[in-house]
């Protein structure tokens, strides 16, 4: 007799019921890590797997988790390059891909990461057909729009990290501003998560109190408080840490856990969202671009779309953040 049958009598002959909660993380670089790690201290899964083209970084990864498995509530932390270790995913988020080198835009990335998502999308679906799909890899909403391509999936089940991590630093920057807890700070960025992305300054409140009603130049050119640099910090942010650390990672990780916590609870939360049928036609978009609007996320995706009531500039800044998406969108070629 083994030690284990020694001190253990098993009394079920039934295999236990598989995890209901299951999340993926694809790509276990700096961002895939920072998720990984977030989503794990949010108790969000009752199983995290992760996959990764490079085998001995995964497994180091994986390894490391597990070791801190007593301080988790996560029965099961695995991860594999094979796409099987995925099967039956609740949400699978995808980081995997190049990021920006310093001083390049999002855009730039296109053509490396679609090419590394037509192998990836495919195996997500294979393994996991009913998943609620997150991309995270940058150009977020264009690869977005190209993981909804790929997947065959409903719209309402691919969703981009999008502008949750600008209107995070914009409350960020609003608070250290005004001296106070970027919860009590409401504002949103909404468009392409990237240099055209478009402050909703009409829509900027503490406590319910507008702030545009206080400074009606707030925002513009010629506001003696300059609050459009409260934007362009949020625009320079990114730039900012990866001029100084090399990379993005922790912020982004938060930011995604605090989306795939949105999916079992529906809420209204602010992501990237399937143009077509939705954003196209919203707000003088014409083109079949995803990009960021404040939407109603559940548990089988994203369920509804908020009608924000912006200002005509807004809406202008709105569309041209459109066009600047469909302007790289329409030349890939999938
Ligand atoms: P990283 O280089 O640290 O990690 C990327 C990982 O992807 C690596 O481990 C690599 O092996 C893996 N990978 C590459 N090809 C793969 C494939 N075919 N299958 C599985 N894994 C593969 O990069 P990072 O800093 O983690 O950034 C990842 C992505 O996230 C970049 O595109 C970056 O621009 C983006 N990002 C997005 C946001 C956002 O707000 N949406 C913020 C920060 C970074």
């Amino acid at each position: 007799m083994s030690t284990k049958e020694k001190l253990i009598s098993h009394v079920m002959k039934e295999e236990p019921i598989g995890c209901t909660n299951k999340v993926t993380v694809v790509g276990v670089g700096m961002v895939g890590m920072a998720s990984a790690i977030s989503i794990l201290l949010k108790d969000l899964c009752d199983e995290l797997a992760m996959v990764d083209v490079m085998e001995d970084k995964l497994k180091g990864e994986v390894m490391d988790l597990q070791h801190g498995a007593l301080f988790l509530k996560t029965h099961k932390i695995v991860g594999d390059k094979d796409y099987s270790v995925t099967a039956n995913s609740k949400v699978v988020v995808v980081t995997a891909g190049a990021r920006q080198q310093e001083g390049e835009s999002r855009l730039n990335l296109v053509q490396r990461n679609v090419n590394i998502f037509k192998f990836i999308i495919p195996n997500i679906v294979k393994y996991s057909p009913n998943c609620i799909l997150m991309v995270v890899s940058n150009p977020v909403d264009i690869l977005t729009y190209v993981a909804w391509k790929l997947s065959g999936f409903p719209r309402h089940r691919v969703i981009g990290s999008g502008t949750n991590l600008d209107s995070a630093r914009f409350r960020h920057i609003m608070g250290e501003k005004l001296h106070l807890h970027p919860s009590s700070c409401h504002g949103w960025i909404v468009g392409e998560h990237g240099d055209s992305s478009v402050p909703v300054w009409s829509g900027v409140n503490v406590a319910g109190v507008c702030l545009q009603t206080l400074n009606p130049q707030m925002g513009a050119e010629g506001d003696s408080e300059n609050w459009k640099e409260v934007h362009k910090l949020v625009v320079d942010g990114a730039y900012e840490v990866i001029k100084l650390k090399g990379y993005t990672s922790w912020a982004i990780g938060m930011s995604v856990a605090d989306l795939s916590i949105q999916c079992p609870h529906c809420r209204a939360y602010l992501l990237t969202s399937p143009s077509r049928g939705v954003v196209q036609g919203m707000h003088g978009v014409k083109d079949e671009v995803f990009l960021s609007v404040p939407c109603v996320l559940g548990n089988s995706g994203m369920t509804d779309v908020i009608h924000m009531t912006l200002k005509a500039e807004e809406e202008k800044q709105l569309v041209k953040s459109a066009e600047t998406l469909w302007g790289v969108q329409k030349e890939l070629v999938l």
